[in-house]
């Protein structure tokens, strides 16, 4: 059988790379080589921030995939909330960020409301009046139960008509010949698809090393903490703080980011590329990182999963500063890899005019994924080359 597209790899891109070729009436064939999702798709928070997106292209893709995780939500609602996005500022400065950034919302017409630090404690009455000057509060953002989201995915996927899904299925070569394009996998199967779109993640150095190991790709390691359950701790949706306001984006953008003083912290937090976000599990228990360490796209066969007991520390020692928490134990530490593309912001490359290298997304993939990957099966089925999809339509 000759299928319309072949992707490989079922992380979230390639699974809504499925998701939509499927919506489109096309024969479609996912290879994963896992038994089950076990790249950075099912090691993150599961936020979905457009907030934090700058705010041309990336925002608006934010946006539209709030729009296709509503669509999933309602058939997997332990999986997918609507709860917001709340930033509290740290300083005077950073709430003056907020309040900026509040006027670009409403001139871009994206909901956000202000809130007072009285506010945000009614909201979140851990959190401490010491640390939190203000904050800005995203109504419709979502939070995803990462791991339990792509298992009804897969599930989803696996009963659509359309949809053949092969899994511990590693593919080891991607070739052009006569009929379509040939996939080889390590389990010596092969099969024959019209197009093929590769969604590998960080794994650069299997299909194409001399494409995705450049410079144009760096690879990012993630440390990330979750604690038992707190009894009488409520944190609705995502929590954001201080040192996420200086990170990301969309802040970029407000006239007085540059004026921003450096924080008074120690510097430790900046060589671990340490900022604190929260998100609590339907279970009690709060999901506490992350940390950022960088590897160039030649380390990709050989990345360590060792955990930093120093990361740790600090980042234990931020969640205290900004929350009372009655107790903090850690139930589980671990860290995850994503590819970030440094120019435009994934990596979208056709090898031939029918196979097509998708990666890169970084920090961004559960919040921009789901609409990138609409633009990119369109592009790829309209025969458009692969840099339109990423032109800002707003
Ligand atoms: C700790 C952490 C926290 C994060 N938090 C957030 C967040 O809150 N919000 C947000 O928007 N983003 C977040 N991200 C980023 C987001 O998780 C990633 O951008 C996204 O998951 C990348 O998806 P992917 O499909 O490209 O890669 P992956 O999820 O890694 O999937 C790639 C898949 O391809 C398969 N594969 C690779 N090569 C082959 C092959 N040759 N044959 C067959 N299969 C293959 C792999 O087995 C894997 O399953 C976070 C990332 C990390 C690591």
């Amino acid at each position: 059988m000759k299928f319309d597209i072949a992707i490989v790899g079922a992380g979230i891109l390639g699974s809504f790379a499925a998701y939509h070729a499927l919506k489109s009436g096309k024969k479609v064939l996912l290879i994963e080589a896992s038994t089950k999702p076990h790249g950075a798709t099912v090691r993150n928070f599961g936020q979905v921030v457009p907030s934090g997106m700058n705010l041309k292209l990336w925002r608006n893709l934010g946006r539209r995939s709030l729009e296709l995780y509503g669509e999933l939500a309602t058939i997997m609602p332990d999986a997918l909330w609507q709860n917001g996005s709340l930033y509290v500022a740290s300083s005077l400065e950073e709430a003056n960020l907020l309040e900026e950034m509040h006027e670009i919302n409403r001139e871009t017409n994206y909901v956000s409301k202000l809130l007072t630090s009285t506010q945000c404690h009614k909201k979140i009455n851990l959190l401490k009046q010491s640390y939190c000057h203000g904050g800005l509060y995203y109504p419709q953002e979502m939070s995803a139960e990462s791991s339990l989201l792509m298992k009804y995915f897969w599930k989803l996927l696996e009963d659509t008509k359309n949809l053949h899904f092969k899994k511990a299925s590693p593919v080891i070569a991607v070739v052009e010949v006569k009929n379509g394009v040939q996939l080889r996998c390590s389990t010596g199967e092969s099969f024959i698809s019209e197009q093929v779109m590769i969604c590998c993640g960080h794994q650069l150095s299997h299909l194409f090393p001399h494409l995705l190991q450049t410079e144009q790709l760096q690879l990012s390691k993630l440390q990330m903490l979750r604690t038992q359950k707190i009894k009488g701790v409520k944190i609705p949706g995502n929590l954001l703080t201080g040192l996420t306001i200086r990170r990301y984006e969309a802040f970029k953008s407000c006239p007085n980011y540059k004026n921003l003083p450096k924080p008074h912290i120690d510097p430790s937090y900046g060589k671990f590329g340490i900022h604190l976000l929260f998100r609590q599990s339907a279970d009690g228990s709060i999901i506490i990182g992350d940390s950022h360490e960088y590897f160039t796209a030649q380390d990709s066969g050989s990345l360590d999963y060792e955990i930093c007991q120093e990361i740790n520390s600090l980042m234990l020692a931020e969640a205290k500063r900004i929350l009372n928490l009655p107790y903090l134990n850690v139930a589980r530490i671990w860290n995850g890899y994503y590819s970030q593309e440094s120019s435009q912001g994934v990596l979208l490359k056709s090898t031939t005019e029918n196979i097509h290298l998708i990666t890169g997304i970084g920090g961004k993939g559960m919040t921009t994924g789901p609409a990138l990957m609409e633009r990119v099966v369109k592009g790829i089925l309209d025969k458009i080359p692969l840099d339109e999809c990423l032109i800002d339509e707003s």
